[in-house]
């Protein structure tokens, strides 16, 4: 069972990642992720992603998909299957993505769009924050931790803000996404595999419908 959630930044694919990954036990695969991780340690890749991240652009194909596919490549046999959470991102890396699998015997089960308009993202994405243990999702406008300051995942009472949630890099994000990620929706849905979800209803609608889909793709 293998997911790609497609959205715009805030539209809440990471919250749905971790829903996903407790539910169904899949792994999430978050590219931001693995490049964040490569910026921390200094790695040649972070130092190339470094630049394109802070200014909202995209990193650049060959290097996403490097790190993408040498954790794709290192999952171990037995995993019920796994989330993509930010990848793939131009039809580039989905057709690359596509290839890949296939030598694998591997597919993609079911791709989901998450669909949030702008202003909506703007709002959201000035309030979020994650635990820096577990990487739940939180919001100060629309959803605190359960207990002040308590992951109500994990227990841990670290957390962050990312350094691109500003609101410059965030219009720059969302330019990006129209112009270049925006076209994957019409490339799934030639492959029969697509589903769009309404992700302005509340959370709890959202997982709903997203646990339905993947329900019916098992
Ligand atoms: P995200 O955490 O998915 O919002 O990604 C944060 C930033 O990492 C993006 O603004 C891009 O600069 C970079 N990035 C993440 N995933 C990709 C990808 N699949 N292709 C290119 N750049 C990416």
């Amino acid at each position: 069972m293998n997911i790609i959630l497609l959205g715009p930044p805030g539209a809440g694919k990471g919250t749905q990642s971790k829903y996903l990954e407790d539910r169904f036990h899949l792994k999430q695969l978050s590219s931001g992720d693995m490049l964040r991780h490569a910026v921390t340690t200094g790695s040649e890749v972070g130092l190339v992603a470094k630049t394109y991240m802070e200014s909202g652009k995209l990193v650049p194909d060959d290097v996403v998909l490097g790190v993408v596919f040498e954790t794709i490549d290192a999952l171990p046999e037995n995993l019920p299957g796994f989330i993509l959470d930010g990848f793939p991102r131009t039809i580039q890396q989905a057709s690359e993505l596509d290839d890949l699998l296939e030598g694998k015997n591997k597919t993609i089960d079911a791709v989901i769009v998450v669909d949030v308009n702008d202003d909506q993202l703007i709002k959201r994405i000035a309030g979020r924050f994650t635990c820096a243990n577990c990487g739940e999702s939180y919001n100060d406008f629309f959803r605190l931790p359960k207990t002040e300051s308590v992951c109500d995942r994990c227990g841990s009472t670290a957390f962050k803000r990312r350094s691109d949630d500003n609101p410059e890099t965030v219009r720059a994000r969302l330019e990006v996404y129209h112009k270049q990620t925006k076209p994957l929706v019409d490339y799934y849905r030639g492959k029969g595999k697509l589903h769009v979800i309404d992700g302005e209803l509340p959370i709890e609608d959202v997982t709903r419908r997203i646990n339905e889909i993947v329900e019916g793709a098992r």
